[in-house]
């Protein structure tokens, strides 16, 4: 829904978008060949001021297309390309444009088409448009029209990436389209075009899903025209494909939920975010156990040459070449691990300097554009210093990340402030969401701490935070703080950005840190355990002003005889080697093309060959199994030992299923040093007397207790992702 490219394309929110945007930079860098597709905002981006008293206000300049890097996409026939879309009662035009961002094309649908009626020039007026209605129909606009441009465009595409739950709507029209194409139904369809979908979930609690109420949907899902093509009952078939259950009436239509189902590949963000993702996606697989909910991840990353400073640039080119960022992390760790402390340190002072005197023409800006006086504007070329230590902080004003923390206990944070042999000082900035007058708050607690004029000096709030803003904070700060409440940063990508230009990382274990933190690259803050919210809240804070005051701030200030912190040099240059060719994007696209990309080309392109011959004989696969599914019987298990292995057999009576339609396994879940394990059973003779059972039998090695093991029988076919494609599960009583 949102791409993050830069200041000249203000089509995005927050991380989400900048994700994105780093995203299409790599794959340029990279040469994979990547198209975006988004939504043309004419609102895309709040700006943010600050009033005298404090209180955060919200600007929403207008895009005008005109004078933005885009561009009409003109066919040689036709002229500018319009997507036709049917909604109720009507059919709206969406216009194509295009940004080229390097080598990428990123395709933006707008409906501010003059022959749409005034309504309907409005719903791609705003990112995040205000009511639910509105929300929905911008996601079929986006997943829907945005699919019809791809196709148009680039008609061999063959994998669809659905970044975040909001294109979900892709997967429908995409089988849509096949199944009108290939003359075939829409399940045989959704079955071929599904094993070349991707979907990457970004959040991790359950109420961060778009959902919709049945009842808005049934119309629109109409209007997608699925009906046309044979073999779909109606609207309550792709109603079901976003609701946990079909039993529940009023069960809402949840967007994460279709990404899920329409796609073979589905991953979290971080390693800790994948494991959250399989805990809120299992209802989506009843009885099926969390750790086989089929939920991988791919950490996140950021595109390094967004983020990095002059002085970073230079010193990683001299260390390590212009083609850094394409070569192998082994071969960067080494060479920049070589970088002599002088080198190093002298890169930290160019980037603190630096971001002293943005803050200072910024803050001056700011509050003369608020109508201080003189004197007060004057004032901001005497805050901060470019030998203090400098820590940065800057995200969405928002409950979960506690952008407050730090002032929790303001009687230390005072001390901290204003200790005059080892000071600290402080650069933060954030937005709140407009409607979110506690987020609102917390920024009005900042700007009232960096006005009294004990601390005016040491912290400075800088409004409008954006990508411009960030790449100076990222590049110029000594240590960077995040504070959200875990889980709930399903990954975080600001810490990654400070890695490259020797910035450290002091947050709570959550997100990317979590598997990232190490007690030699950084801080980590709390015991990343759970409980209450105050709780919690109040250790962390704890931990928080505890790890400033009795480790971040004594050895930034511990110099040897040249003036050099060599101890702090030592972390800088463990972080930079260890993590900066990690938490990269060109890592991140690394893995996507070959954990999901790559695998699915090869599933997809056989799932469709001769007519889409073997996504129609999964299809009947399903429907045999659905069908008949009822019939399994399992008998009584018996183990009985043999030397040091358990020997099973278990009658299996299969009805009226087919023994190559599925398997028979025994499953065990974790217990203690054990991890869960499925073991399949091989058939082994008939059970006379009986019609389709049969012995099942298998050895495991005796380790863990017999009664550890239960019998269960589950969908089995070569060419299917399973359980992400088929749910069923039979487990004996
Ligand atoms: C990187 C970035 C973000 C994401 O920050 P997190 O705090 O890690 O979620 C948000 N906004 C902007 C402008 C950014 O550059």
């Amino acid at each position: 829904m949102e791409f993050g490219i830069g200041a000249a394309l203000p089509l995005y929110a927050g991380g989400l978008g900048v994700l994105a945007g780093d995203f299409l930079k790599t794959a340029s860098d990279l040469n994979v060949p990547v198209v975006g597709v988004g939504l043309l905002f004419q609102e895309g981006y709040f700006r943010q001021i600050i009033d005298a008293n404090g209180r955060q206000h919200e600007l929403f300049p207008y895009n005008e297309p005109a004078v933005m890097p885009v561009e009409p996409v003109i066919l040689p026939q036709t002229g500018w390309l319009k997507i036709k879309l049917a909604l109720p009662g009507r059919t709206v035009q969406l216009r194509v444009w295009q940004a080229t961002i390097g080598r990428v094309r990123l395709y933006l649908l707008d409906s501010n088409e003059p022959l749409n009626s005034p309504v309907d020039r409005g719903i791609t007026a705003k990112l995040y448009g205000e009511g639910s209605e509105t929300r929905l129909m911008q996601e079929i606009v986006l997943g829907v029209g945005g699919w019809r441009a791809v196709e148009i465009l680039h008609p061999a595409t063959e994998i669809c990436h659905i970044n975040e739950g909001h294109a979900a709507f892709a997967v429908i029209e995409k089988a849509r389209s096949l199944a009108a194409k290939e003359n075939i139904s829409f399940w045989d369809a959704f079955w071929a075009s599904r094993a070349g979908n991707v979907f990457s979930t970004h959040t991790p609690v359950p109420a961060g899903f778009d959902r919709f109420p049945p009842n808005m949907l049934r119309k629109y899902l109409f209007c997608l025209e699925c009906s046309q093509t044979g073999g779909l009952t109606g609207v309550e078939d792709l109603l079901a494909l976003g609701r946990e259950n079909e039993i529940e009436e009023e069960a809402l239509f949840n967007m994460a939920y279709l990404a899920q189902r329409g796609s073979a590949v589905t991953l979290g963000v971080s390693q800790l975010h994948g494991e959250f993702s399989r805990r809120i996606f299992q209802p989506l697989f009843p009885r099926w156990p969390a750790c086989e909910v089929p939920i991988g991840h791919i950490t996140n990353g950021v595109h390094t040459p967004t983020w990095d400073s002059i002085a970073a640039d230079r010193l990683w080119t001299e260390a390590c070449g212009q083609e850094r960022w394409r070569s192998l992390p082994a071969d960067l760790q080494q060479k920049i691990t070589k970088v002599p402390d002088e080198d190093l340190w002298a890169m930290r002072g160019e980037g603190r300097q630096r971001l002293v005197q943005v803050a200072r023409a910024h803050l001056g800006t700011q509050l003369r554009e608020r109508g201080f006086g003189p004197e007060i504007v004057a004032q901001a070329d005497s805050v901060l210093d470019p030998y203090v230590l400098t820590i940065g902080f800057a995200r969405r004003f928002t409950e979960y990340k506690r952008p407050n923390l730090l002032l929790s206990d303001l009687a230390r944070l005072d001390r901290l402030l204003r200790d005059d042999i080892f000071p600290v000082q402080l650069v933060v900035a954030g937005k709140a969401h407009p409607a979110d007058t506690q987020g609102k708050d917390m920024i009005s607690a900042w700007i009232e701490l960096a006005r009294q004029s004990s601390h005016r000096r040491r912290v400075v709030f800088l409004e409008d935070y954006d990508i411009s803003l960030a790449q100076e904070l990222v590049q110029g700060v000594d240590v960077w703080v995040n504070t959200p409440r875990r889980p709930w940063e399903a990954c975080g990508t600001s810490g990654m950005k400070v890695l490259v230009n020797g910035g450290l990382n002091c947050s709570i274990r959550d997100g990317w840190w979590d598997e990232a933190y190490r007690p030699d690259v950084g801080w980590a803050i709390g015991d990343g355990r759970g409980g209450d919210a105050r709780q919690i809240d109040q250790a962390d804070a704890e931990s928080l002003y505890s790890v400033l005051e009795q480790q971040v701030i004594p050895e930034f200030y511990d110099r040897d005889s040249t003036g050099l912190p060599r101890a702090w040099l030592a972390r800088i240059r463990a972080s930079m080697s260890s993590l900066t060719p990690i938490f990269n994007s060109a890592r991140m696209l690394h893995d996507y093309v070959e954990i999901a990309y790559l695998p699915l080309v090869k599933h997809t392109r056989a799932r469709r060959a001769e007519n889409c011959k073997i996504a129609r004989e999964l299809n009947n696969w399903e429907h045999r199994l659905r069908r008949h599914w009822h019939s399994l019987h399992i008998g009584e298990a018996s183990a009985a030992q043999e030397k040091d292995q358990w020997r099973f057999s278990v009658p299996i009576f299969l009805g009226d299923i087919d023994s190559n339609d599925v398997r028979v396994e025994l499953f065990a879940d974790a217990r203690g040093k054990a991890p869960a394990e499925a073991i399949s059973l091989h058939k082994e003779q008939e059970v006379p007397g009986a019609i389709n059972g049969h012995v099942y039998a298998g050895l495991v090695p005796a380790i863990r207790p017999a009664k550890d093991y239960t019998v269960r029988i589950v969908p089995y076919h070569a060419a299917a992702q399973l359980p992400a494609e088929l749910t069923l599960i039979r487990w004996a009583n």
